[in-house]
């Protein structure tokens, strides 16, 4: 392959398949989408109203004949349909030279996915206009996005946070040697922080206003300077809009059994490296990437659980899309990672 007139007018692109973000990257170009995996739809039609932050921005506030769909949730593709529309919608939005040759498409996808699952990614790919679909399990996109040494007999363990789930992978020789994928990430801490407000305050707030909550102020670990910040939502006792000041510690303390959960995935899974690659992994580290790999102190925590150093990168929510570009503009140097 290589040098072909093919690849040279047509556009190829790596996809992060996110259940929080989806990213495109362009042969070439870098990345050019960065956007919610968030599709508005009409109620009664399901004709495709919104696609990513216009219909993020919908969320929670649509009228009755508008739904808003997270197709990805849970880290499966939960809505098979509408996972292809949105695919389908991002494929198109990066193709300007309208299909003058078929794109190649290398999509990452959880490493815990079924057949069935990868099927269906595969086919939605080939009906959104791919030429050629590769497959490429997200742990090992992020690992070659990081720039370890895949290919290399070393051990490296990469912990992805996501919305959906943290996939928690051993990588030595291009392939994965151990994988544990937990349905347990950013979602899951929004819903928390949704129940503890309501629970501890009597405010209902939606998942945004949540996300933003554990944003601003959440964390795994004590801070130096704890924080605190207004949290806007409906009283439940009067009834009407309510301005209430949350505070950074009663919010790790909602957080706490999300973060317990990840730490003990984390531990079950260095419990079953073999020995040879628990030993590089001592050395080296633990590699965290994910949006989650953000909350304050989660690092911190993680460091004193395992007793490993733990490295957040700086990107950890682009590069598993680098590492699919770097694997489509090698894709002979890349075959062994791919499924
Ligand atoms: P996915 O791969 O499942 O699409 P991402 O790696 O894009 O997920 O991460 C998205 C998650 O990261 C969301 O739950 C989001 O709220 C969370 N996130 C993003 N930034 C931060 C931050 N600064 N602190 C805590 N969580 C964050
Ligand atoms: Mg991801």
């Amino acid at each position: 392959m290589g040098f072909s007139l093919a690849g040279i007018i047509s556009n190829d692109v790596g996809i992060d398949l996110g259940t929080a973000n989806t990213l495109v990257y362009v042969k070439g170009a870098g990345i050019v989408v960065n956007e919610p995996s968030i599709v508005a739809l009409d109620r009664d039609a399901r004709n495709l109203l919104a696609v990513g932050t216009e219909a993020k921005e919908m969320l929670g506030r649509t009228p009755g004949e508008i739904v808003t769909v997270r197709p990805m949730k849970d880290g499966v593709i939960a809505d098979f349909e509408v996972t292809e529309e949105m695919l389908r919608y991002f494929i198109r939005k990066v193709q300007k030279k309208k299909f003058l040759v078929r794109p190649r498409i290398v999509i990452c996808v959880p490493s815990g996915v079924t057949e069935v699952e990868k099927r269906t990614v595969r086919d939605s790919a080939e009906r959104a206009g791919a030429r050629e679909v590769y497959l490429i399990p997200e742990p090992m996109a992020a690992a070659i996005g990081v720039g370890l040494p895949v290919e290399e007999p070393v051990g490296s363990m990469v912990i992805d946070i996501g919305g959906g789930t943290s996939e928690i992978a051993v990588i030595s020789l291009s392939g994965i040697v151990c994988q544990r994928s937990e349905k347990i990430g950013g979602d899951e801490m929004d819903e928390t922080i949704v129940q503890f407000m309501r629970r501890t305050h009597n405010l209902l707030i939606g998942e945004r206003t949540a996300e933003q909550i554990k944003c601003q102020i959440g964390s795994a670990y004590p801070l130096e300077e704890e924080l605190e910040a207004p949290v806007k939502g409906r009283d439940l006792v009067a009834n009407i809009p309510k301005t209430v000041n949350v505070h950074s510690e009663e919010i790790r303390e909602a957080l706490n059994e999300a973060v317990g959960a990840i730490v003990n995935a984390v531990r079950i899974s260095l419990e079953q490296t073999p020995p040879e690659l628990a030993s590089d992994i001592l050395d080296r580290g633990i590699i965290m990437t994910g949006g989650c790999a953000l909350l304050r102190g989660l690092d911190r925590r993680l460091m004193e659980e395992t007793e490993l150093p733990i490295h957040i990168i700086d990107d950890p929510l682009t590069c598993v899309a680098k590492g699919a570009g770097k694997v489509l503009e090698d894709l002979n140097g890349y075959r062994k990672v791919l499924f």
